[in-house]
């Protein structure tokens, strides 16, 4: 690779096969003032190309991206089987944490075994949201086992299951995937103190890891884009397929699904959804019909609740059933200048990320401090404002406001496990407009919303509420009563945009059958 004038200036270059003039030599800056910001530009556009066309040319197993591994904790080496443990990205193929763990135990010539923990109370989830989750990890342990991977679920707290497991199996080497929330962060530095092997963590939730899109909390999406825009080119990159491993004679997964399901302590009067169908293949094929039938008009209908334009493959993500990455590899193929795929790539890329974003560099990203000072200062100012509504969360859970659109859109919650993500930001702008201050409103959306949507605890979801009750990610707008600077949503502004009331009667319907 040589900049353009190498074909006149340097025509030999010992050793080289084919040579490809890509860069502008920034030589026409020399002695101006842009003359060290060119330099620079190009050094960067240089080495961000040389990582690309050494990816695209190694058929090497192991040429995944090294930056997406970060070492939690150095450890004695010895033999022993090599875990994966399996936290928020439940799929086999395309996920960086297994090629990693497995790409390690094919070099040590070592077993792999999965193993993920079974908390049977987690964050508010429902037996809605387990049952996803359990049905998904079934199919997992089918496709393990082709693989010829042990998979194990252990139940209980990992702070101490997964030592104990560690210590038990003499296991040499332990992954595990990113999560930038509070509990599993908490859980990993536990964990590091208890145990003596070496500790890895893969980001394979984001397209381009957390820690290299940016080493900062960001301000909003204008702030982190052009970052992330940037690092494409070198993350963006096909995943390598797992062969199947040499048979073990330990190799034993005995997995009692009905006693996982009966160590559930969770409210089993949330019924599951049965349009969703759990697991990594049900996820394949609701993208290949988003594609296929709805991708192409989402630019333009995405914020109306009455088209079915989103590509409802959140709960999906969120379990970590299908990877973003390959979701993006897909639409790659596509036209760039395509509206709906650069307008659905914004959300699933940028959008995303910048939750994860969000969540790992703001400790409090569940509650009032975690706004911005300015929308802190001016929800302070309107705590004593008249609320011409105010609504228990038995009122709210039940649906019983005075607003037949809010109710509308708790019932889709309830009844879907997924709202339209249009009705999400009213719905959550009215708990702030209808509780007594920004942190009930904020506790009682994070509540109904983990309670009952199928994505819930997930990134999203709390820079989501953050961004409707606090302004995060957002600017300051007019000041008026009770929301202050916060962006306010109506009735009004909704009946413009879509059919209100044809919204109303189809969730009312449901809440009837
Ligand atoms: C109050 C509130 C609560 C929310 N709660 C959650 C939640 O618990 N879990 C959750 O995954 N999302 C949440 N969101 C974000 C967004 O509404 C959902 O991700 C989206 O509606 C999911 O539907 P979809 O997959 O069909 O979306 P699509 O429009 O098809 O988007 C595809 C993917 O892009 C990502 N995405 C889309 N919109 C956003 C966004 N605004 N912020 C970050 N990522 C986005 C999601 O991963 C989504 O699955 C919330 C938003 C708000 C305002």
């Amino acid at each position: 690779m040589t900049c353009s004038h190498a074909d006149e200036n340097c025509p030999i270059v010992n050793g080289a096969e084919i040579r490809f003039p890509i860069w502008h030599d920034p030589k026409e800056f020399d002695g101006t003032e842009l003359e060290d910001l060119k330099y620079k530009e190009r050094f960067e556009q240089i080495g961000i190309e040389m990582i690309y066309v050494f990816k695209q040319t190694s058929n090497n197993y192991k040429s995944m991206n090294l930056d997406r591994i970060r070492k939690l904790k150095e450890g004695k080496i010895r033999t022993g089987p090599v875990v994966y443990w399996m936290q928020r990205d439940q799929r086999v193929d395309d996920n960086w944490a297994l090629i990693y763990a497995y790409n390690v135990a094919l070099e040590k010539n070592e077993k792999l075994i999965v193993v993920f923990n079974l908390i049977n109370n987690f964050l508010g989830a429902s037996y809605r949201q387990y049952h996803f989750m359990l049905e998904g990890l079934k199919e997992l342990s089918e496709e393990l086992s082709k693989l010829n991977i042990q998979f194990d679920i252990l139940i209980g707290n990992p702070k101490e299951t997964i030592p104990e497991y560690i210590f038990k199996n003499k296991i040499s080497f332990l992954v595990t995937d990113f999560n930038p929330l509070r509990i599993a962060r908490e859980w990993k530095e536990i964990l590091s103190s208890k145990i003596d092997i070496p500790l890895y963590e893969v980001d394979t939730h984001n397209i381009v890891p957390v820690w290299k899109a940016s080493e900062k909390l960001e301000y909003a999406a204008y702030t982190i884009r052009p970052k992330i825009k940037k690092l494409l080119p070198v993350y963006l990159e096909e995943f390598p397929k797992i062969k199947k491993m040499k048979s073990s004679e330990t190799f034993n997964s005995n997995i009692s699904w009905d006693d996982l399901y009966g160590s559930l302590k969770v409210d089993r009067s949330i019924k599951i959804v049965k349009e969703f169908i759990p697991g990594s293949k049900a996820a394949r094929t609701i993208l290949k019909a988003f594609i296929e039938k709805r991708l192409e008009n989402y630019s333009i209908d995405r914020n109306d609740p009455n088209k079915n334009a989103l590509s409802n493959l959140s709960p999906y993500l969120h379990f970590g059933q299908i990877s973003a990455q390959s979701i993006a590899l897909v639409l790659n193929d596509f036209e760039e200048t395509d509206e709906s795929v650069a307008s659905f790539l914004e959300e699933l890329i940028v959008r995303r990320e910048l939750s994860d974003n969000f969540c790992n560099y703001n400790p409090n990203y569940d509650n009032f401090n975690g706004f911005h000072a300015w929308a802190q200062k001016s929800l302070n100012e309107h705590r004593s404002d008249k609320r011409e509504y105010l609504y228990s969360l038995e009122e709210f859970e039940s649906a019983k406001t005075h607003d037949p659109l809010w109710n509308a859109a708790q019932v889709e919650m309830v009844e879907k496990g997924k709202m339209h993500g249009y009705m999400r930001m009213y719905w959550a702008k009215k708990i702030l407009e209808w509780t007594d201050s920004p942190e009930q409103a904020l506790e009682y959306g994070i509540y109904l919303n983990d309670k009952y949507e199928l994505d819930g605890r997930d990134p999203n979801g709390y820079t989501g509420l953050a961004w409707s009750i606090g302004g995060v990610h957002d600017r300051a707008w007019t000041e008026r009563p009770v929301f202050g600077k916060i962006r306010y949503m109506n009735f009004n502004g909704c009946k413009r945009k879509f059919d209100v009331q044809s919204y109303i009667n189809r969730q009312l319907r449901k809440s009837l059958l």
